[in-house]
């Protein structure tokens, strides 16, 4: 896949405001949040999208999990909430093509994510 600007990031071609860091992911807060609290966690290896995870990135994509909590509750905002959403490809808003969760916390989060009102779409 194509290096992205968030394998410069991992390598620390240009810099990021790096929350937390292990052998498999590293955490970093957003250029352009959207949430009081807004930080990606993206895996060390490169995978482009959802659909490019194979049976053996399992535990990698489980480790962006893991470190979403440890995050939270490091920064007490385990109990009140946050959401974790990972984008695909143009309908789902992803930018950049290396998965990355976001992570955003600090006021309640509305649902369904869209604007539009599917319902007065319908014939
Ligand atoms: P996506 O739209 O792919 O789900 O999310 C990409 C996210 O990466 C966006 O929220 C965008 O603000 C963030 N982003 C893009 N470039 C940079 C960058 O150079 N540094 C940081 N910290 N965040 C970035």
């Amino acid at each position: 896949m194509a290096e992205t600007i968030f394998t410069k990031i991992i390598n620390r071609d240009i810099p990021a405001d790096i929350i937390y860091e292990n052998d498999h992911v590293l955490a970093f807060n957003d250029i352009n949040p959207q949430a009081p609290t807004h930080f990606l966690v993206i895996p060390k290896k490169p995978i482009a999208t959802i659909n490019d995870i194979e049976p053996e990135d399992a535990e990698i994509v489980g480790q962006l999990y893991l470190a979403a909590a440890h995050i939270a509750k490091q920064n007490g905002f385990a109990e009140s909430g946050y959401r974790a959403v990972m984008n695909c490809n143009p309908d789902g808003g992803q930018t950049v093509y290396h998965i990355h969760l976001h992570v955003l916390a600090g006021k309640p989060m509305g649902w369904p994510p869209y604007q539009n009102n599917l319902k007065q779409q319908l014939p």
